[in-house]
């Protein structure tokens, strides 16, 4: 089905990645919702990524916060929000106005963090409000406004498939933005003398599209950067007319040359040949991502990367440009409000005066912050010691997510009072909280994000806000209501909160000159709102414009860019003989953030089911690590224990591991809880990929595989669980072996009983058992083996419910071919099925693999391992 929206359709956005994709929906008579991507949206023009495509999958009420709850008891609305009203007010009139604070998130719609902020910085009268936005792109805010005076997104999309090389710094786009990796795999395959640069230590998914991938050392990309700046210098290549209207070219020229590039580890050659493509390429974007924000240099990297874009006038033409892309929906829409705990909402600053001076009087605000508040890791720091007494958490989950996460979950532990308000109580924050508070969520929010390119979408509710479930922005402004600011907080739709922001942002553009203006969405009205069509700011009276910066016009006070002398600073954590590998953290295809969502879906869950570590091949011999085996990793604040994954996409001495897995999913699979939380001194941004750990074999006494129609609940010291069609599947392991293993497989399953069926080989250690219902329907099963367990999972998986065949082999029948571990999710396509196509040899290509298997068809996310499998079998070929 193509074209435009279809009668019963509803246009939506994704609730996922900064890349903001339009989204068309309609019941799908089960409950639940059919998504598929909106053609006319100018991010995705029709294409969905794995998470955009299982979206309708994630809505089930089965984990859902339906009613408030406080102090672990059911309650009502007004109860609730008196309360929360209540404890905030105490605590400001017995310890001031910075004894609270909020933690909010990228998530939040913009209107709820419009009203978050003046909440906070307008009448409580502190700016202790941070976002989850600060772990994501804060080193970006900083770095845009130190080079164009205010946080500005020069480019477009467009401009990745306009330009004729595309440098990726930090960037896994394949696999964390995966339609602006489709969009710009399509414009290469279009347009093939385009070339593409991947820089990064690891050999991601995205290098199958890269023409040189460079493995720099871990943090050193300002080394790189300055050596380009000299190589421009050297070359010719500087644009003298354009640097007529930047500031500091010569200090930052010295600083580049003084800068000695064998920090990065590459060779000159390697150097030599990027620089040469940079210069000889009038039309070059250079995106970035977390790779470059997560780091204690962060904003100097943000800098070093702008800083050869001025020198050269490469920056708002079209194909040309600096270009962050953002990790959350709506981590944009946060930096327009001010959601972070430095700023002020239109890109004002908080620590500015006559900023705060002009919003004060919009807000009619009685107690404007004066200063900036406390940066996420200090915030929480602040929470542990006690300072904080009252604290709401909108919205995410910083037990998880925030570094040194065992600490941050102790500290919210200890806190006085703490409000959450969420879409589940199945978080481990959630599970700390004193009061929680359910939240509508994707398909029941109404309200605008703004995606990486400036561009404002609407979020449409199509669904009924189940239970008691209640807007953020509703909930927020009652408890401002109720702390005694009712007029200000007075909105009766999100309609109205926009308005208001439309409007000041014409105030801050007219008497502040700043970039971000939509007052030319001012009096759009209800219907207006309803009906507004995804569009870039800045929207004014007049018009819009697509780019900025190309006229060198600037935001600084004397209207000039400016160019930041930077020098490479290698990451704070020094690895040495106690933890000598370096930690790189990052996502994966399929899941989202904690997985509060994405794991919902049973198809997102295939790809990558649990926590893992990558690590080089002659580092895991080294330890004596096998493949699939598990690893305890262990850093100055913690211990994960991981499966392990040899490959070498990682460099030696480095490791990788993604940052999904919970509490609630793999307990010993925190990541976060591995790293410090140390931080860019300019953006507070912590850096989280490059925390150092030590590895060793963890040495477990049996491993298991389980599968089961009701939950699990595991009680051994390595444990990953995940839902699949019709129920949870479970990796397991422990330290000590049972002599009974039914009795254990009962007690996991709560079949107590279920009739069982089991073969057991006391000598090798091994046991498998099935437990059926009275109409032989497999209800659960356990594998259980001294050494990691070998089964088809997915095929075993697909037998849950259904008549027992052979269980307790493990494996399909010889008359049914075992599709493999899934590698496409849209259509579920298995390794094997995908190897048979290649070995048969009439799959040679990506396209042909897609012609007989299907893989690769639908959402494209897949493409790049198709590719790589591809590869993989040439080089076989090849050496045989
Ligand atoms: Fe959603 Fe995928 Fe688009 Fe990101 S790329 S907005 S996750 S569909």
């Amino acid at each position: 089905m193509d074209g435009s929206a279809h009668r019963n359709e509803l246009r939506t956005t994704c609730a996922y990645c900064g890349v903001g994709c339009g989204v068309l929906v309609r019941p799908d008579g089960k409950g639940g919702l059919s998504v598929r991507g909106d053609p006319e949206h100018p991010a995705n023009f029709g294409r969905l990524c794995s998470k955009g495509t299982a979206l309708g999958d994630t809505l089930s009420l089965d984990d859902r916060l339906l009613s408030p709850r406080a102090f672990g008891t059911d309650t009502d609305w007004d109860s609730a929000l008196t309360l929360v009203a209540d404890r905030f007010s105490r605590s400001i009139a017995e310890h001031g106005p910075d004894s609270v604070a909020f933690y909010v998130s990228g998530q939040l719609l913009t209107e709820d963090y419009y009203v978050a902020n003046k909440l906070m910085k307008g009448f409580i009268g502190s700016a202790n409000i941070d976002t989850n936005s600060r772990l994501c792109m804060a080193s970006t805010v900083a770095g845009q406004k130190r080079a164009f005076g205010t946080d500005t997104v020069p480019g477009t999309y467009e401009d990745l498939e306009l330009a004729d090389l595309v440098v990726l710094v930090g960037s896994n786009l394949a696999w964390c933005h995966p339609v602006l990796y489709q969009r710009l795999a399509a414009a290469k395959a279009a347009r093939p003398a385009m070339k593409v640069v991947v820089v990064d230590p690891r050999r991601t998914a995205t290098c199958d599209l890269a023409d040189l991938h460079l493995a720099l050392a871990p943090g050193s990309d300002v080394a790189l950067f300055n050596r380009l700046l000299s190589a421009i210098h050297e070359g010719g290549a500087l644009d003298p007319t354009y640097l007529n209207h930047v500031d500091g070219f010569e200090e930052t020229l010295q600083a580049a040359q003084k800068q000695r590039a064998e920090v990065t580890g590459l060779s000159a050659e390697q150097l030599a040949a990027f620089c040469a493509m940079w210069l000889r390429t009038e039309k070059v974007v250079t995106v970035f991502s977390q790779g470059v924000n997560q780091s204690s240099s962060g904003t100097d990297k943000v800098n070093a990367i702008i800083n050869c874009h001025l020198a050269t006038g490469r920056i708002g033409k079209p194909g040309m440009g600096p270009f962050s892309v953002t990790g959350q929906p709506n981590a944009m829409g946060g930096r327009e409000v001010g959601g972070l705990s430095n700023a002020l909402a239109c890109h004002l600053d908080l620590e500015d005066a006559g900023h705060r001076a002009l919003v004060g009087d919009f807000w009619k605000a009685p107690a404007m912050a004066e200063g900036a508040g406390l940066k996420a890791v200090d915030l929480f720091r602040q929470v542990r010691a006690g300072r904080i007494k009252a604290l709401w958490i909108m919205c995410t989950n910083p037990a998880v997510s925030m570094p040194d996460a065992d600490a941050v979950r102790e500290a919210i532990a200890g806190c006085d009072f703490v409000v959450v308000s969420d879409v589940t109580a199945r978080t481990d924050t959630a599970r700390l909280a004193h009061v929680l508070l359910p939240a509508t969520g994707w398909g029941e929010k109404d309200g605008t994000v703004t995606n990486s390119d400036r561009t404002i979408s609407r979020q449409r509710a199509v669904l009924p806000a189940p239970g008691a479930a209640r807007p953020d922005w509703a909930i927020i402004c009652d408890v401002g209501r109720r702390m005694g600011w009712p007029e200000a907080f007075d909105y009766a739709t999100p309609a109205q909160i926009f308005d208001e922001h439309a409007r000041l942002s014409g105030l801050a553009a007219a008497t502040a000159g700043r970039d971000f203006d939509i007052s030319g969405l001012t009096g759009l009205g209800a219907d207006g709102y309803a009906d507004l069509a995804p569009t870039r700011w800045p929207v004014t009276k007049q018009g819009s414009i697509e780019r900025f910066f190309a006229d060198g016009r600037f935001f600084t006070p004397q209207g000039r860019a400016r160019m930041f002398p930077v020098s490479a600073r290698a990451p704070v954590a020094r690895t040495g003989p106690r933890y000598p590998f370096v930690l790189n953290t990052g996502r994966i295809r399929d899941q989202w953030h904690t997985m509060t969502r994405t794991a919902k879906a049973p198809r997102l869950n295939q790809h990558l089911g649990e926590p893992f570590l990558e690590i080089h091949p002659q580092d895991a011999q080294a330890l004596g690590i096998a493949p699939a085996s598990l690893v305890a990793a262990t850093s100055p604040t913690g211990r994960c224990i991981l499966r392990v994954l040899i490959t070498d996409r990682v460099q030696r001495g480095q490791v990788f591991a993604p940052m999904h897995w919970t509490g609630e999913t793999a307990p010993t699979g925190r990541i976060d809880a591995l790293v410090p939380g140390v931080v860019d001194p300019l953006s507070g941004q912590p850096e989280s990929k490059a925390a150092v750990v030590a590895l060793a074999p963890h040495d477990a006494a049996w491993f298991g595989f389980a599968v089961s129609t009701g939950t699990l609940t595991p009680d051994c010291s390595y444990w990953a669980r995940s839902r699949v069609t019709g129920g949870w599947r479970a990796e397991l392991a422990g330290d000590i072996a049972t002599q009974d293993w039914e009795a254990e497989a009962r007690r996991l399953f709560a079949l107590p009983h279920a009739r069982c069926q089991s073969v057991a080989d006391p000598a090798t250690g091994t046991a498998r058992l099935a437990f059926l219902d009275p109409d032989n329907h497999l209800l659960a099963a356990l594998f259980v083996s001294p050494t990691p367990v070998t089964l088809s999972r997915d095929f075993l998986a697909a037998q849950l419910g259904q008549v027992a065949g052979t269980p307790l082999s493990g494996r399909p029948g010889a008359d049914m071919p075992d599709p493999g571990p899934v590698v496409c999710a849209c259509l579920g396509v298995g390794l094997n099925t995908i190897g048979a196509a290649i070995a048969s040899g009439q799959a040679t290509t990506v396209a042909q693999v897609g012609e007989c298997t299907g893989a690769g068809m639908t959402c494209g996310s897949c493409r790049p391992e198709i590719a790589a499998l591809l590869a993989g079998a040439r080089q076989v070929e090849a050496a045989e």
